[in-house]
């Protein structure tokens, strides 16, 4: 039996920089753990888990892995925990409204702050997962492309890892 609050995590899937940077087939993973977890989010035994979601249990388990270093699950006392993520709190909080945005947008005469591009989004320059908050001086235009590659990175962290992965290879 799904409760509401595992639902609702299951619509906050698809804004969660965590699972959106996975690669598809832990995405899927992803989902078989939210269905299989009980309302206290803890994961069957990994046999039964596996039989469940026909898998092998040692590829479930490498996968199980990957999925707690993304910071989706946790070992709780022997047994895995789906992590609440974004709670409703985080929800509300990250949350701004319409017209908040329009004055954004206006603001910085939809351009965005990161490319010079147009802008229909707004960012927090600070991500909201870092305690950056919705205030104007947080607040910027951004595209889409901008935003998204940005996910909950400071700009400082975004650029650091652009930089990073264009480094050649020693
Ligand atoms: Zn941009």
């Amino acid at each position: 039996m799904a409760s509401k609050y595992w639902i609702k995590l299951y619509h906050e899937v698809l804004d969660d920089p965590k699972i959106g940077r996975l690669r598809v087939a832990l995405k899927w993973r992803f989902i078989e753990c939210l269905l299989v977890a009980g309302d206290d989010g803890i994961l069957p035994q990994i046999d039964d888990m596996a039989w469940r979601v026909r898998a092998d249990v040692e590829e479930l388990e490498t996968d199980l892995n990957e999925l707690s270093d993304a910071g989706l699950l946790n070992r709780v006392a022997g047994d895995w925990q789906v992590n609440r993520g974004i709670g409703p709190e985080d929800r509300i909080r990250r949350e701004l409204s319409q017209s908040k945005k329009r004055k954004i947008l206006k603001r910085d005469n939809h351009i965005c702050q990161y490319c010079g591009g147009e802008a229909n989004q707004v960012d927090h320059i600070i991500p909201v997962s870092q305690g950056g908050t919705n205030k104007w001086s947080n607040l910027a235009a951004a595209c889409w492309k901008c935003n998204r590659s940005k996910w909950d990175r400071t700009p400082a962290q975004w650029i650091a890892d652009k930089e990073n992965r264009n480094a050649p290879m020693a």
